[in-house]
């Protein structure tokens, strides 16, 4: 579905139009700690925005875009209030709030980690209203990255999904996951990634859908995949356990706290849930 936020690429190169975009009456601001976290209303289901008051940088001033024509902004400079984490809340926000959230952090995230030249060292200068840096010494323009990640709803043919999960994470289980590795496309290492983790050969696989995951700067593309093997090797230094469950045995798991399931905001409960009512796309 296509986000509600213009990000104004074919604007935003002019400072001047993106200056004047944060004089108007209808600008709102995200304020952001060093940690990219923010301030709420109603117990997280809205994000908590201020008219910009101050003088406009360029420096620190990250324009996100127009929100139904309304410009909305992203700076670092929260240093107080009860905070929340995109991770925590972003299943409780609107689409709209979730993809300004979204942009904020992962914008926040890479000017942060990245302000020097990868290519010379120089410290670069923000350009395109906080989506590219310029090196003044070298010429280049960097942009932020993202890192791809699969993630796989692994299904036997009995219909069974297979769960693991990491030592640290208690009793809570989840669908597969592991970066994209370079020169490698989704689909293979998903094959890789399967085939790494637990040992199980995979036949057919089926798109689901892609999460935003800048914690730092991931992207989750997450797909279904039918097994054709379903016994598990697991590789301990990825997984600590994994196992096939029906869909009433992981009710039962769950009913009797035995497991718990990845946090409401991930697509990895989005796809359990969608296997448990029925409508997996495979
Ligand atoms: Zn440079």
């Amino acid at each position: 579905m296509a986000s509600n936020l213009d990000r104004v690429d074919h604007h935003r190169s002019s400072d001047d139009w993106v200056a004047g975009l944060w004089r108007s009456e209808d600008a709102r601001l995200l304020k952001l700690t060093a940690t990219s976290e923010f301030t709420t209303h109603a117990g997280g289901t809205r994000l908590r925005m201020t008219k910009p008051f101050v003088e406009f940088d360029l420096q620190r001033h990250r324009l996100l875009g127009l929100l139904d024509g309304a410009p909305v902004f992203a700076v670092e400079a929260l240093t107080e209030g009860e905070v929340r984490a995109l991770r925590e809340v972003g299943g409780l926000l609107s689409d709209d709030e979730r993809d300004i959230a979204a942009a904020a952090v992962g914008i926040s995230n890479w000017h942060r980690s990245e302000p020097f030249c990868p290519l010379c060292g120089t410290r670069t200068v923000v350009i395109n209203g906080g989506f590219a840096r310029r090196c003044e010494s070298c010429q280049h323009d960097h942009f932020p990255r993202t890192d791809p990640a699969v993630i796989v709803a692994v299904i036997d043919d009995r219909d069974r999904i297979l769960l693991g999960g990491q030592a640290s994470w208690g009793n809570r289980v989840s669908v597969l996951a592991g970066f994209v590795e370079a020169g490698e496309s989704l689909e293979q290492a998903i094959h890789r990634e399967v085939g790494e983790e637990v040992d199980v050969t995979l036949s057919d696989l089926a798109y689901f859908g892609s999460q935003p995951w800048p914690f730092p700067r991931s992207l989750m593309v997450g797909y279904f995949a039918r097994a054709v093997t379903t016994d598990i090797c697991l590789d301990l230094d990825e997984i600590a356990f994994a196992d096939w469950y029906t869909r009433d045995e992981l009710t039962a798991a769950l009913a009797a706290d035995k497991r718990g399931l990845p946090g409401h905001s991930s697509i990895a409960a989005r796809m359990i849930q969608a296997w448990r009512d029925g409508v997996a796309p495979l």
